[in-house]
Parts: C-alpha cells; sequence; structure tokens
C-alpha cells in the first residue's frame, strides 16, 4: 500500500499516535467502559478531560492567569460576529485586511458598527502582509483585529503591529500552536480546532479578563456572549466532547515533542527545505512575498494553469493528498501542520523534484 500524505488545509493531518490512542480508548475509556462519546459532559471523568486539556493548553502557552480560556463552537466564522457583539464596547474597530477570513471578519464587524479597514493587501491578491509601521488606529477602536495566518495565501505576521494600546484579537486558526507566542501581546485569541489542535467542531478562545463585561450588543444571545461561557467554565451548554477529548490528547502529544520550541524547530525545518527547493526550482514558484512567508501553508503555482491541473492529478496518485490551492486563488497549496512529518515534505520535494525534470 502506498503511503498517503494529506496536504489539507483543514480539517488536516493529525498525529499518528493520537489517532491510535483515541482508537484504544475507543470502546473504553481508562476502564469505564463507556467511549469519551458516550459520556455525560457533567461527569466527573470528562470533568477531568476538560480540565486537563485546559490545563495542558495553558502550559504550553504560557498564559496567564488573566485570561481566559474557552472552548467554544460554532467555527472560527462564528466569532466574527460574537467579537463585535462582545467586545465592540464603542462601536467601532480597526480591521487589517490580509485575505478572504479577516475581509469576513470586517464585513461581520460592520454589522455591529463601524469596522474601519485601516490596512488592506487585496491589490495583490493578499500575497504579503502590509507595511505596519505607519497604520492609523482609530481614537475610538475597542480593538485591533489581525488574521495571523492567512491560509489560503501563505502569509503570516513576522512582527505584531504596535497598537498603541489598543487589545489586539488575532484569528490564529491556522497557526495555532505552531510556535510559541506571547499571549499577553493580545486582549484576544482564538481559532477552529481543525488545523492543528483537533477535529473540527471546537473553536477555542482565549481572552483577556479586563475585556470581559456585562455590556454587549443588545439582543446577543445568550449562547454567543463570552461572558456565559466564561461563568459557566466552558460547560453552560454540552460542549464539543469528544472533540475537546482530542484536542487534549494532542495538547499531551506537542508536549511530548518538547512543546511549542519543538513544534517550532521542526516547522521551520519542514517549511525551510520546500521554500529552499521552490526558490531553486525552475517551473515552481511560490507566491508569497518572501518576508511574509507562512509556515504552514506552502503555496505555489508553475505559472500555467494546465501544468498546476497535471501536478495536483498525479501527485494525487502518488498519495499526495489535497494539494490543490483554494478555489479561490488557485494554483496549489501544501499545508504542512504540526503533524506532517518531515517525510511527508521530503517525499513531496522528491515527487515535485521528478516532476520538473519530465515537464520541463
Ligand atoms: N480563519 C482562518 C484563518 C481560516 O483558515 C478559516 C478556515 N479555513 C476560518 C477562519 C474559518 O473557520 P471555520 O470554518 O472554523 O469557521
Amino acid at each position: 500500500m502506498k503511503t498517503v500524505y494529506n496536504f489539507s488545509a483543514g480539517p488536516a493531518v493529525l498525529p499518528k499516535e493520537v489517532l491510535q490512542e483515541a482508537a484504544n480508548e475507543m470502546l473504553d475509556y481508562k476502564g469505564s467502559q463507556m467511549s469519551v462519546m458516550e459520556m455525560s459532559h457533567r461527569s466527573k471523568v470528562y470533568e477531568g478531560i476538560l480540565n486537563e486539556a485546559k490545563a495542558d493548553l495553558k502550559e504550553l502557552l504560557s498564559i496567564p492567569d488573566n485570561y481566559k480560556i474557552l472552548f467554544l463552537q460554532g467555527g472560527a466564522s462564528t466569532q466574527f460576529a460574537m467579537i463585535p457583539m462582545n467586545l465592540m464596547k464603542n462601536h467601532e474597530a480597526d480591521y487589517i485586511v490580509t485575505g478572504q477570513w479577516a475581509k469576513k471578519a470586517a464585513q461581520e464587524g460592520q454589522l455591529y458598527g463601524k469596522a474601519n479597514v485601516i490596512a488592506s493587501s487585496e491589490d495583490k491578491t493578499f500575497s504579503y502582509i502590509p507595511d505596519l509601521d505607519n497604520l492609523a488606529f482609530s481614537k475610538n477602536a475597542d480593538y485591533v483585529y489581525i488574521c495571523e495566518n492567512n491560509t489560503i495565501y501563505g502569509t503570516k505576521y513576522s512582527t505584531l503591529p504596535d497598537t498603541k494600546g489598543i487589545p489586539l484579537i488575532s484569528d490564529i486558526s491556522s497557526c495555532f500552536l505552531s510556535e510559541p507566542m506571547d499571549v499577553t501581546k493580545y486582549g484576544m485569541l482564538f481559532g477552529g480546532a481543525q488545523k492543528n489542535i483537533g477535529p473540527a467542531g471546537v473553536t477555542i478562545a482565549i481572552i483577556r479578563e479586563d475585556l470581559l463585561g456585562d455590556e454587549v450588543f443588545e439582543g446577543t444571545p445568550t449562547m454567543l456572549r463570552y461572558d456565559t461561557h466564561v461563568k459557566a467554565d466552558s460547560l453552560y451548554n454540552t460542549p464539543p466532547a469528544y472533540g475537546i477529548y482530542i484536542c487534549g490528547l494532542v495538547f499531551k502529544w506537542i508536549k511530548s515533542q518538547g512543546g511549542l520550541e519543538g513544534m517550532k524547530k521542526m516547522n521551520e525545518e519542514k517549511a525551510g527545505i520546500l521554500y529552499d527547493f521552490l526558490d531553486s526550482s525552475h517551473m515552481f514558484k511560490g507566491t508569497a512575498r518572501k518576508q511574509d512567508r507562512s509556515l504552514m501553508n506552502v503555496c505555489f503555482i508553475t505559472g500555467d494553469e494546465k501544468l498546476d491541473k497535471k501536478f495536483v492529478e498525479e501527485a494525487k496518485e502518488e498519495g499526495f493528498e489535497n494539494l490543490k490551492g483554494h478555489r479561490s486563488v488557485g494554483g496549489m497549496r501544501a499545508s504542512i501542520y504540526n503533524a506532517m512529518p518531515k517525510e511527508g515534505v521530503e517525499a513531496l520535494i522528491k515527487f515535485m523534484k521528478k516532476f520538473e525534470e519530465e515537464n520541463l
């Protein structure tokens, strides 16, 4: 049987060890004679799973005590609305638009107040991160919003904007736990789990306590209020219980691999060899501006759409799955999240070299 490497942008590859452990525990979680899927979310056993997941995430990211960790549902997209509903107290916020996801967040923000687009890279198909040195923040902005890793275009902020004290909110869906980060620089971080953390259905939000309050946009549903979930410790209603369990196993796996420093080292190695190959190739070309390249999503083209299509098809036949770029930009994208082994990237490069020789 040929080895399959899954380069999907999300849902995405998970560590084999985690899937094996989940399989081992599928019918009987630690002697409970129940699957985690079958357990009451109010049971002692499940409470342990949730608390341990939270504690491990706190440890991995060194989350200070004045930040709340919430396990939510509705995907990152629901956060596009929850953020303004809960945090746009002055009905104004600034957005830096570096791709479709940030753009969608800004459009959603506009439903609740003034969502100012203070910088954008749309002029060049979001292939770069705009200049962050001369941003004009709005006087009344409640927050500045960014999407830190742009899944579709393969760009990532290498530095954060200095927001001069305005809380920074960052969508980290596609770079969650890929390297260490300083949580204290943010008012809020959030992301869907389905790329680096676990299965789809779990959204994690990390919010600085002082941003939370009773005052929310009029008519905000109870389920869409952060304080509802803070007060109930992510157990206001039935949480995505099984998904959180898998996230917990992934947190333990990351700890066993040297934590976020270990992830960064591996991710830099993997992305490094792939970008080096792209830079030396006479056929393939990276599409993101060099200084803004993502470690997680590597986007490239041949410059010929027919050849791109041929490449994706032949790659699939060889076991390299999901290399087609996002439908809005075309080309190719290799998502090489934490759980993609280095062998997978090496095998892909070998295949690309062969394709280049045969088709140039
Ligand atoms: N933000 C980013 C950076 C994403 O990559 C995605 C999904 N690919 C989303 C938000 C939307 O996430 P969801 O599908 O969980 O709503």
